[in-house]
C-alpha cells in the first residue's frame, strides 16, 4: 500500500508517518515545512520505503505511480501559527484539499481529510455530537482555520458525491504528545516551557474554559481506524475527559515539580468556552476509545519536553 501523506512531517502526519511505515506501507510525506520540521521524520528517512518532499500543495501536486491513499494533514493547526499566516491556512484548506482530493480522483485512490473540532466554532451544545452544524464566527481571526476546514469539508463531500471518490473526514479534537512545537502557543506546550523554564504559566481569561485533550497514540489509531471502515459522514476522535485550561495548568504546574505563579491574561476573541467530544459514533462504528488517561500523556510528552529544552539550553 502507498500513502501521500500532506503535512507528514508536523506533529500528527509524522505520527501517521511512523504509524504506516511501521506497517509495511510506503509513504510520501509532502510538507512545506512551514509549521512542520524535517526533524519530526528524520529517523524516516533512511527507509526506502519513505521519501520527503518538499512542496506546498496549494499548488498542483504531481506524484509519479500509484497512490491507493492521500491523507490530508497540511495545515497551521495551532491559534498563534494561523493567526500569523491567515491566508496561507485559508489556501490549504481550500485550495490544498482541491489539490488533494484532485490526487486521489486522478490515482483511484482512498482520501482522508483532517478536519477539527473548530469547524465546531464555539459550540452552544456539549458535548459536541458530529450532527451538530456549530457556531463559527466567520470574519473573526479565527475564521480562517475554522471556515478552511468547513470549506475543506464540503469539498470532500462534493468529491465524494460528484465524482464518486472515497473520502473519509475525521474531526480531530485537541491532541498533544511529543513533537509538539514547543513554541507553538498553544496551551500544552506553553504551560510545559513555563513551567520547566520557571516562568509564570499564563492562562488565558478566567480558565474556566474547557478542553479535552488526546494522546496522539490513541489519535492516529483511531484514524486508521477510520481509514479502513466505509464511513464518509465526519468522525469526531478525540478524548472526551473535560478538563478546565485553569487546572489543566494546575496539573502541568504538579507534574513538573514547579512552584512558578499562574498569570491570567486576557482572553483571545473567539476563544471556544468549552469543548468535548462526543466520541458514540467513533464507540458505536470504529470499536474505538481513547486509552491513555491525561497523567500517564503528561508523563510522556513531559519526558519529550524536557530533552527539547535540555536541548535548547545546550545550544544556547
Ligand atoms: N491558553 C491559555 N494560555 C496559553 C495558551 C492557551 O490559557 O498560554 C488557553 C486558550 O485561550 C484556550 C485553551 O488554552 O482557551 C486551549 O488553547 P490552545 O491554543 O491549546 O488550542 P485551542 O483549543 O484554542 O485550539
Amino acid at each position: 500500500m502507498r500513502a501521500v501523506i500532506t503535512g507528514g512531517a508536523g506533529f500528527l502526519g509524522s505520527h501517521l508517518c511512523d504509524y504506516l511505515i511501521a506497517r509495511d506501507w510506503e509513504v510520501l510525506c509532502i510538507d512545506n515545512l512551514v509549521t512542520g520540521a524535517e526533524l519530526n521524520v528524520s529517523r524516516l528517512l533512511a527507509n526506502a520505503r519513505f521519501r520527503l518532499v518538499q512542496h506546498d500543495v496549494t499548488r498542483y501536486i504531481e506524484v509519479s505511480g500509484p497512490v491507493d491513499y492521500v491523507l490530508h494533514f497540511a495545515s497551521p493547526a495551532s491559534p498563534v501559527d494561523y493567526l500569523k499566516l491567515p491566508i496561507q491556512t485559508l489556501k490549504v484548506g481550500a485550495l490544498g484539499t482541491h489539490n488533494t482530493l484532485g490526487l486521489a480522483l486522478a490515482k483511484k485512490a482512498k482520501y482522508l481529510l483532517a478536519s477539527t473540532s473548530e469547524c465546531y466554532g464555539d459550540p452552544e451544545v456539549s458535548p459536541q455530537p458530529e450532527t451538530y452544524w456549530g457556531h463559527v464566527n466567520p470574519i473573526g481571526p479565527r475564521g480562517v482555520y475554522d471556515e478552511a476546514k468547513r470549506f475543506a469539508e464540503a469539498m470532500t463531500m462534493a468529491y465524494h458525491r460528484a465524482h464518486g471518490v472515497d473520502t473519509r473526514i475525521v474531526r480531530i479534537f485537541n491532541t498533544y504528545g511529543p513533537r509538539m512545537r514547543l513554541n507553538d502557543g498553544r496551551a500544552l506546550p506553553n504551560f510545559v516551557h513555563q513551567a520547566l523554564t520557571g516562568q509564570p504559566i499564563t492562562v488565558y481569561g478566567d480558565g474556566r474554559q474547557t478542553r479535552s485533550f488526546c494522546y496522539v497514540s490513541d489519535l492516529i489509531e483511531g484514524i486508521h481506524r477510520l481509514m479502513q471502515s466505509n464511513e464518509h459522514g465526519p468522525t469526531n476522535i478525540g478524548n472526551p475527559q473535560e478538563i478546565t485550561i485553569l487546572e489543566f495548568a494546575k496539573r502541568i504546574r504538579t507534574l513538573t515539580g514547579s512552584t512558578v505563579p499562574i498569570v491570567f491574561k486576557p482572553l483571545p476573541q473567539d476563544d471556544p468556552r468549552q469543548r468535548c467530544p462526543d466520541i458514540s459514533k467513533a464507540r458505536r462504528i470504529l470499536n474505538w476509545e481513547p486509552k491513555v488517561n491525561l497523567e500517564e500523556g503528561l508523563q510522556l510528552t513531559l519526558d519529550f519536553f524536557r530533552q527539547q529544552v535540555a536541548a535548547g539550553n545546550r545550544a544556547g
